[in-house]
């Protein structure tokens, strides 16, 4: 068991679980192709907010092959871009936060996308989440992501409780687990394999447990045995 903080506990789970996972099942975007700019993982990250990886994959084709760099998605026609943007919804917003962040990559970064999380984050409309994915799937870091998705998976294999009055907390430790599950190596397949996982198997609603191989680890699944059982 691997304690996270007193009273609160993360299963073992098989070594490499993840990578395997995605190796066996991940999902083939655009933006996961190895040749993908950080650049293009980044505006990836921005997109895929609140919206299906299936329905950014043809606009982001586009806005990158039209804006190829920071510096010309910064100096884009609004509209031009709106209207590029807008079948994913919240058009206006996207192209604001779009544009306010390659114009800082510009400004201060001379147009190239930083490496380091502390200068990811600086950048406007860029969290924890963003600016470790963007250091983890384009430059190779052994960091953890943690967005709803895994946090859901996380929770419910350790049987943390995400009550509104908790969520902050589980969250810490979701991010301590996380990190402690990432491989020094393969750490791109790791996370990938992971939010694959969540998308396909630990569902947000009917997670598929009786095919899940790690309900054997698993709180949520064990309980819900037990509940039956009772
Ligand atoms: S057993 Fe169910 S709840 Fe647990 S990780 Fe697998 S799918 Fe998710």
């Amino acid at each position: 068991m691997i304690v996270m903080t007193p009273g609160t506990c993360f299963p073992d789970l098989p070594p490499g679980f993840f990578v395997r996972w995605f190796q066996q099942h991940g999902r083939a975007f655009p933006w996961r192709h190895p040749g993908t700019s950080p650049y293009g993982v980044l505006v990836a990250e921005m997109l895929l907010r609140q919206t299906r990886a299936s329905m950014v994959a043809p606009v982001w084709i586009k806005l990158v092959q039209q804006y190829p760099e920071p510096q010309a998605l910064a100096s884009a026609d609004p509209e031009a871009l709106y209207q590029l943007i807008r079948p994913l919804g919240f058009g206006q917003q996207r192209v604001a936060a779009l544009q306010s962040m390659a114009r800082v990559v510009v400004e201060r970064f001379g147009g190239v996308v930083p490496n380091r999380v502390e200068d990811l984050e600086s950048l406007p409309h860029v969290g924890p989440y963003t600016a470790r994915a963007v250091c983890c799937f384009a430059f190779g870091q052994p960091l953890a992501v943690v967005d709803s998705n895994v946090l859901r998976v996380l929770s419910r294999l350790a049987g943390w409780r995400l009550s509104r009055d908790i969520r902050r907390s589980s969250a810490r430790c979701a991010w301590d687990a996380a990190s402690r599950l990432v491989p020094a190596r393969a750490a791109r397949e790791h996370n990938y394999g992971l939010l694959d996982f969540a998308a396909e198997i630990c569902k947000p609603v009917k997670p598929r447990c009786a095919e899940c191989p790690l309900a054997g680890q698993c709180c949520y699944a064990s309980c819900r045995v037990r509940g039956a059982e009772s």
